[in-house]
């Protein structure tokens, strides 16, 4: 279905960071939010999305497509298979002989499963880069985007050494690397290519610390800044990291980061699992946005700005990823609320935090004037939404309560691209 030129309403719609009955939106031919109201058009004219709470769409911050493919095979609980290294060679080899159409299809389909999972937006941290020709299979994953419909924040990876102490990659990672100066041409190519397409815009990422060396990681973040683009980098996600950069660099590596480079709002740290808590201070404190969940639970607090992503695929389910967010936390304190993260406050981190992270600001998020029309509709047909209070109880009955299972509609930019009428 297309809603664009039209105006629309739902049962409830989240507006100004409440559920609200009788409001209608107005969409562009362009896909933008035109217009949000109680009176836009005569009810004739409108269409109704009966029965549906309507949310903006879920921003996925962090995720490697390809890693979905891993599904059945993570290992997990088993012994002397259950360090984040052996599964990490298992997705090397996954990719060893990568092509872009591979790459498209692991893509597509991670993509597609997104949709059903109400995520409209996803930041893809990309770094396969390599198949038959240089970069060619960054086309892939903007193809798969395009195939698929999900808005693409192509985060452009660049990988440069096997570790702190190393100035080459392994020979399975040779399909990761690039120079700094070959990375950063590419970049200008990929930014002019996404010009044309409004579903697409680029970041950058450097790996990690131990895959690119401070230069390269200067050189990067000073052309990052001058384009004003989102930087993301993995940090602290396993003990080894944090141990490898204090031997060779004489420091853990989010005291490097922060004394090599002039961190800001620009900056996405992608896990912090085993950063300090007086160091995720220090990141707050300059704006820095934070990746959490991982192989542990970080040290959250208050003064966090936080996004979620689904990192390998394993599993596509983003109310789940919020729950775990919570429990987690919950669990570690053994008590109920810790750094707030309630219902609205996680809706925030789903949406608008994503949008800020991935550098697309107020473009998604949330529905105002301006901004894509990009939704996630829940029914409210289903068994586990009956007798919920529609006023004071419904977001929290989503996000505590719900599954996939409950969504029944996903749009991008006025155009549906999941729709699901089962009833349960
Ligand atoms: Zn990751």
């Amino acid at each position: 279905m297309d809603y664009r030129g039209r105006v629309i309403s739902a049962t409830l719609i989240w507006v100004k960071d409440k559920l609200l009955s009788n409001i209608q939106i107005k969409i562009g031919t362009d896909g933008h939010i035109e217009a949000i109201g109680e009176c836009l058009a005569e009810q004739s004219q409108v269409i109704h999305f009966r029965n549906t709470v309507l949310l903006p769409g879920f921003i996925n911050a962090h995720s490697h497509a390809f890693h979905r493919f891993l599904r059945g095979r993570s290992e997990i609980g088993n012994t002397g298979a259950d360090t984040f290294w052996k599964w990490r060679d298992n997705m090397y080899k996954l990719v060893e002989d990568a092509t872009y159409e591979q790459l498209k299809t692991f893509c597509k389909t991670t993509f597609d499963e997104m949709l059903m999972a109400g995520i409209t937006t996803v930041g893809e941290f990309h770094y396969i880069h390599h198949g038959n020709g240089r970069f060619d299979l960054d086309e892939a994953v903007i193809d798969a985007a395009a195939a698929s419909g999900i808005r693409l924040v192509l985060i452009e990876t660049l990988y440069c050494r096997s570790g702190f102490a190393a100035t080459d990659v392994l020979s399975e990672q040779r399909r990761f690397q690039a120079n700094v100066n070959e990375f950063l041409a590419k970049i200008d190519v990929l930014e002019a290519h996404s010009k044309s397409n409004e579903n697409v815009t680029i970041a950058v990422a450097a790996h990690s610390l131990r895959a690119v060396d401070r230069s390269s990681l200067q050189k990067l973040w000073n052309m990052t800044n001058q384009k004003k683009l989102a930087f993301h980098i993995h940090l602290e996600e396993q003990p080894k990291e944090v141990e490898d950069c204090i031997e060779v660099e004489g420091t853990r590596p989010s005291q490097f980061l922060r004394a090599n480079l002039p961190i800001n709002e620009r900056l996405t740290a992608v896990h912090c699992t085993y950063t300090k808590r007086e160091e995720l201070d220090e990141l707050a404190k300059a704006g820095v946005n934070i990746w959490f969940l991982g192989d542990g639970i970080p040290d959250l607090s208050e003064v966090d700005t936080i996004c979620l992503g689904t990192d390998c695929n394993n599993r596509l389910c983003f109310l789940e990823e919020m729950r775990w967010l919570a429990f987690c936390q919950n669990m570690k304190e053994n008590r109920r609320n810790i750094a707030s993260l309630n219902a609205e406050k996680l809706l925030k981190i789903s949406t608008e935090n994503g949008a800020r992270a991935l550098g697309l600001g107020a473009r998604v998020g949330n529905f105002e004037v301006g901004a894509h029309f990009d939704f996630v509709g829940f029914d409210l047909e289903s068994p586990r939404l009956r007798f919920v209070d529609e006023n004071d109880e419904m977001l929290d009955a989503i996000i505590f309560g719900c599954g996939n299972s409950e969504i029944s509609i996903v749009g991008v930019a006025g155009q549906t691209k999941f729709s699901n009428q089962r009833k349960n």
